[in-house]
């Protein structure tokens, strides 16, 4: 029975078991951290390789390009033809940059803000007040980044397949300072959904009062499957093309999660003319990208194929840590009814769900007990979620071992932070 329905009495009995259960565990004076969606240093082993893959004698691209010096500031073809592939983008609308897309995505952001997009009717957004749309649970830099930048953030609730069109539809329809929606499309940061093609379809025929709204595309994990069958990634400039606005997508990704996290290529896609819009004000800030770098990752990779194979290795240290939390908390917590939890095909994160109210609570216990997990509210704009219920899990930088402790740990914090909550409703 679920705990909820529990004569009071029982959940009395069950605080003491769960008390129990918790201090037994904080005796064991662990120092966990399931914070970060790094890589575990086995998945950068993988990629050991990259960091010899150029030398003097290989420096030239195989159109003859001397990486070691200044120019093509769109990135190397060869690169760009490798990931176009990948992500469906035709090498000309794929721009293959520095180490960072995060970095890509602020430039898009402050071009716009200074210039305005590439739209007729585009005036610089920073001229007035800006929104951004964030759906929630979400990546908490994406919403740090907008508000840098001075957008205020809206809150939008999703599910399964992406935003709740309702939602989306009642705050772009009017209102013309909604600029914008941030999209994970695929294994979302940090719940794991896919966005469907069909919801895709609807964000792109969305009527807005912004002439120039753009969705936020951040194909981060577009590569990252952990299980089959997985969805397709969606070919959304295609989509886009084929749609009645072929310019509202700026797509983002970067090979950060694939090889080395800050020493790896950051790409930007988009429409051809968003394409010039975006290479046009790039063009003063740079003489061009790392391309000895972008060359380590063609060669190490070779083909599309290559990546694909990469990707493979990855998934194989990452799913044990996966199925081990999603294991260990259905064994501690599945019948209570009082968490749940996402079981995601792919990415990086996986989201605990926990009884409104309880998520800060989950986080102290478990820091005072040795574990330490992102912040209750890291996961909403503003760092508050109103449910106080979303707790962000990032499995792959921990040891197996360490993930098995960890997810035991928790379900402990869990249960006594449930515990505690009912009978002080009940009081
Ligand atoms: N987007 C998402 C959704 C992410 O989760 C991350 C990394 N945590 C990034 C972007 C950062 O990417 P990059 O290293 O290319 O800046």
């Amino acid at each position: 029975m679920a705990l909820v329905d529990l004569p009071r009495p029982d959940i009395e009995a069950g605080l003491e078991s769960a008390h129990r259960a918790y201090e037994e565990f904080a005796a064991r004076g662990l120092s966990l951290d399931i914070t970060r969606g790094k890589p575990g240093s086995d998945q950068l082993d993988l990629s050991a390789d990259l960091l010899t893959a150029v030398t003097a004698e290989n420096y030239r691209a195989p159109d003859g390009t001397d990486t070691r010096n200044y120019g093509g500031l769109d990135g190397l073809l060869e690169l760009r033809e490798m990931f176009g592939e990948l992500f469906s983008v035709p090498a000309s609308q794929l721009l293959a940059q520095g180490n960072s897309s995060l970095t890509l995505m602020s430039q898009a952001l402050v071009f716009a803000s200074l210039f305005g997009t590439a739209d007729e009717d585009s005036v610089p957004w920073a001229s007035g007040p800006r929104r951004i749309l964030c759906p929630v649970p979400g990546y908490d830099r994406h919403f740090g980044l907008a508000e840098a930048l001075g957008f205020e953030l809206v809150t939008v609730p999703q599910d399964d397949e992406g935003p709740d069109m309702d939602a989306v539809r009642a705050l772009t329809a009017e209102d013309p300072s909604v600029k914008g929606i941030w999209i994970v499309p695929m294994y979302s940061n940090p719940t794991g959904i896919t966005v469907s093609e069909a919801r895709a379809k609807e964000l792109l025929d969305l009527e807005t009062a912004a002439p120039d709204f753009r969705i936020l595309w951040d194909n981060a994990y577009g590569l990252h499957h952990l299980r089959e069958p997985h969805a397709a990634l969606l070919d959304i400039l295609g989509l886009a093309a084929a749609s009645s606005r072929p310019d509202r997508v700026w797509m983002f990704a970067s090979t950060s999660k694939i090889t080395l996290p800050g020493a790896g290529v950051a790409f930007f896609a988009a429409s051809p003319r968003d394409t010039d819009w975006f290479r046009k004000h790039l063009s003063p800030t740079s003489i061009g990208p790392d391309k000895v770098n972008q060359l380590r990752h063609l060669h190490f990779f070779g083909t599309p194929d290559g990546v694909r194979a990469h990707m493979e290795k990855h998934a194989a240290l990452v799913l044990p840590k996966f199925e081990a939390v999603e294991r260990i908390l259905a064994e501690e917590l599945g019948d209570l009814g009082i968490a749940t939890w996402t079981a995601p095909n792919g990415g990086y994160f996986i989201t605990l769900t926990v009884l409104p109210g309880t998520a800060d609570r989950v986080v102290k216990l478990a820091a005072e007990a040795g574990v330490k997990l992102t912040p209750a509210g890291a996961t909403h704009p503003y760092g508050l979620d109103p449910d106080n219920a979303v707790i962000r899990i990032a499995p792959t930088m921990p040891s197996l071992d360490e993930v098995e402790q960890a997810a035991r740990g928790l379900a402990a914090c869990v249960r006594l932070a449930a515990h505690e909550a009912l009978l002080a409703r009940d009081s």
